[in-house]
């Protein structure tokens, strides 16, 4: 495809958006792009539009600019695409607006606690089959959403084991204990038809699954003094040798994947007998933690139906 050759539109006046005011100058006009750039299969928006910005040899401000003169960030249209930016992208690059929704972050949007899911909104891990397919095809900068999302284990586009681009470590069933690697791709699927379909906030949604496994946990017989024991979460009395795994826990949801699918499995455990594995949970804790499972037990007991079933696979 030859390169487009900037300075062939005739570009009207308007008002000076935010990027231009800092000094960034537009170069685009509001009709729709003369050549449109085909993004691969589950290409993050922003990487769809960087390479755009590339293709047509304008700065990554600029092209901003034009889809938005009051955007914050490329960042900010993966986790927050407005009706109107939505709109104005569908018009600017000639397509659906359900095309574009579907390649931003968390496009179902249930909860804002999704967000927490992608960390810095930056490729956390990478699928190396799909990383050689686009070099292959001579595609530079390709960007896909599950290398971002902090829920996944799998590539979204071809299935294989997702790996961290740094270690080279990947979660997979040759990497993961016996059994827990279908129940951590169980997790994941709930994850994923929680995020993405806009499902009902029910009493134990995967995402406050995921935060009451984080809870430290107090082990038995209590130690007098252990550094160690603060270390343990809840996460190992349903995942056991889960503590064995050295992690910061201070960064969030977005764990490395070698904890994420144990945390996953977990997820898909406690999801099938909710309240024993929260009376279990429970029993684990002290204080404010204990009393947020006593609260939860309780809501749980009064209104069983509100948790979430295997229906949000379907
Ligand atoms: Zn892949």
């Amino acid at each position: 495809m030859p390169p487009w050759k900037p300075g062939s539109h005739q570009w009207p006046k308007r008002k000076p958006c935010l990027h231009e005011r800092r000094g960034v100058t537009a170069n685009l006009d509001d009709k729709p792009l003369p050549v449109v750039l085909e993004s691969v299969p589950d290409e993050v928006l922003s990487s769809w539009l960087r390479r755009h910005a590339r293709y047509y040899g304008v700065s990554e401000a600029t092209l901003l600019c034009h889809c938005d003169p009051n955007a914050r960030s490329m960042r900010q249209l993966d986790l927050e695409l407005t009706e109107s930016q939505g709109a104005r992208l569908a018009h600017l690059f000639r397509r659906d607006r359900s095309a574009i929704r579907v390649m931003t972050l968390v496009p179902g949007r249930p909860d804002s606690t999704a967000r927490h899911l992608v960390g810095q909104g930056r490729a956390v891990q990478t699928c190396g089959r799909c990383a050689r397919g686009h070099a292959a095809a001579g595609l530079r900068g390709v960007v896909l959403r599950s290398w971002i999302q902090g829920w996944r284990l799998t590539c979204l586009a071809c299935k294989s084991p997702l790996s961290e681009e740094a270690t080279q470590v990947d979660a997979s069933p040759a990497t993961t204990p016996d059994g827990l690697w279908r129940e951590g791709r169980h997790g994941e699927k709930l994850l994923e038809a929680f995020i993405t379909r806009s499902e009902p906030s029910c009493g134990l949604s995967p995402i406050a699954l995921m935060r009451l496994l984080l809870l430290p946990r107090v082990p038995r017989p209590i130690p007098l003094y252990d550094p160690a024991a603060r270390k343990c979460r809840v996460l190992d009395l349903v995942v056991p040798a889960a503590d064995q795994i050295k992690v910061n826990y201070a960064n969030g949801l977005v764990l490395p994947l070698a904890v994420r699918v144990l945390l996953l499995a977990g997820v898909a455990i406690a999801a099938k007998q909710p309240r024993e594995a929260v009376a279990m949970m429970r029993s684990a804790t002290l204080g404010e933690n204990r009393h947020r499972f006593d609260r939860i037990a309780a809501e749980l007991s009064r209104d069983p139906t509100r948790l979430f079933s295997e229906k949000q696979l379907s």
